[in-house]
């Protein structure tokens, strides 16, 4: 059952994604994570993907995480009367605060902190940048433009301000409710869209607790500031490729990957990339080959995971772009230039048992060829420090904790499995060998190496390794 690929998928669900048949086509085509985008949906909606994931998570006997994605403080302006207009390049244009339908010269902008935040002379990008705006003046219920980049401009469009903090609460409350709906069905993973500073995940943190844990969006150049506090306060962080690419102009958008995906490594924390990936895959069987080198691109990062949104929710092709992205990373993951990019990068290590267990297992691992390493994890944090050296074998990640099993799915190179906790390390030891023979890892002869904490079922306390002969 062992999936034989590091880098992980996670599979948007939509409306060409919910039937029972089809989630389970896409994790047979190699979805590792669900994700639930409550930008699109109603409760109802996501409920019925949970119900349908968990029910085949139990025929299946393996642990799969759900992902759910908050819309964040996603800014929109306001509808027209006629639904669009057509703005010229040079023209003035005013959005402002009055509930009324728009015209050529104006329009609503319900969020009154963008009217506090902003100065004379900043970018307001609508519609994914199409449109551009410049400011010439500011008052506290009134924003006058001139217009930069012209066209239609229609209904509710999305509203873009990359230079400057805005001083909005990154949960709004349609957040909050969706958060509540999150925790109640025990959702792995909760994304923070539109995250600016540490505060907001610090804040989100009280409170959720220990429920879930927080993956961050990075998609303002002002986090892209503030990456390492921002990755010290959060579980697991997304390059949002899509927002970002909007509000950075497009040739940062490939160095900040790999600086955000490095990063991320270095704090021992999981990155997805994130959008567009196979776009085009809305609407064709196949991909273009630049996406599949954008997919490829990723691989070679080291990302912990790839995202696919639209191709999978609402595109016409879902099972054929996870089968797709699941070729192109074994397609990299066998090349041999992989392995000798993935050993290029050295990482730091912390002076703590647990990084000194988990790189003393990987280089065990190639003196004696063994073929996995078992990490014994309650929270999740053994395993991985594991993936974080990026080993050259599957890391077997063991819990008798169901939210850590379910997370592990999204980490590098870890093969998750939900189970009771042996009462002994030598039972510990004859179990992993145990799985590795059903797991088809191993035959008779073969090293793999186990590591777990002593005294045993408390968290933090890694501090053995152990090379198991296979008999
Ligand atoms: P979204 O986030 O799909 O919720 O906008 C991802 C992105 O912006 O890339
Ligand atoms: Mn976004």
């Amino acid at each position: 059952m062992l999936r034989n690929r590091n880098t992980k998928i996670i599979a948007t669900l939509g409306p060409s994604s919910s039937s029972p048949l089809k989630i389970h086509s896409l994790f047979q085509a190699g979805a590792d994570i669900f994700r639930l985008n409550f930008s699109h949906g109603n409760h109802e909606d996501h409920r019925k993907r949970v119900f349908h994931i968990r029910q085949y998570e139990k025929r299946l006997g393996r642990p799969i995480g759900i992902l759910g994605d908050l819309q964040g403080p996603k800014l929109r302006i306001g509808n027209f009367r006629k639904s669009f207009v057509t703005l010229k390049n040079n023209q003035k244009f005013t959005l402002d605060l009055e509930n009324k339908l728009g015209d050529e010269k104006r329009v609503l902008l319900p969020h009154p902190e963008i009217f506090r935040s902003v100065k004379k002379n900043t970018r307001i990008l609508i519609d994914d940048g199409k449109i551009i705006l410049n400011i010439e003046k500011v008052f506290s219920n009134k924003i006058y433009t001139e217009v930069v980049n012209g066209g239609k401009i229609s209904n509710k469009k999305g509203v873009n301000i990359p230079d400057t903090f805005i001083k909005l609460s990154s949960l709004t409350p349609k957040d909050i409710k969706d958060l509540e709906l999150c925790l109640n069905l025990s959702l792995d993973y909760v994304a923070l869209s539109f995250v600016q500073k540490a505060k907001d995940l610090i804040d989100l943190k009280k409170y959720i607790g220990d429920q879930t844990s927080i993956m961050a969006k990075f998609e303002k150049p002002l986090a892209i500031k503030r990456m390492d506090d921002i990755l010290s306060h959060c579980d697991a962080a997304m390059v949002a490729r899509g927002d970002l690419g909007v509000e950075m102009p497009p040739e940062e958008v490939p160095i900040l990957q790999k600086r955000l995906v490095d990063h991320s490594r270095e704090h021992g924390k999981p990155v997805v990339v994130a959008t567009q990936m196979l776009d085009s895959m809305v609407n064709a069987p196949s991909p273009t080959r630049a996406e599949a080198s954008d997919v490829a691109t990723a691989v070679f990062d080291a990302a912990d995971s790839l995202m696919l949104s639209a191709e999978t929710a609402s595109g016409k092709f879902p099972i054929e772009s996870v089968k797709i992205m699941d070729r192109i990373i074994r397609g990299v993951e066998f090349d041999r230039s992989y392995r000798q990019i993935l050993d290029s990068k050295k990482i730091k290590l912390q002076q703590t048992t647990s990084d000194a267990i988990s790189s003393a297992a990987s280089q065990v691992v190639k003196t004696v060829e063994a073929k996995a390493i078992f990490t014994y994890t309650r929270s999740g944090a053994t395993a991985k420090r594991a993936a974080r050296e990026r080993p050259a074998v599957p890391i077997i990640g063991l819990s008798p904790d169901r939210l850590t099993a379910r997370q592990l799915a999204l980490i590098w190179g870890v093969h998750s499995i939900h189970a009771l906790e042996p009462k002994s390390f030598s039972g510990m030891i004859d179990n992993a060998c145990y799985l590795a023979k059903i797991e088809k890892i191993v035959k008779k002869g073969d090293y793999v190496v186990i590591t777990a904490g002593a005294p045993i079922g408390v968290s933090g306390s890694t501090n053995n390794l152990r090379i198991a002969k296979i008999s």
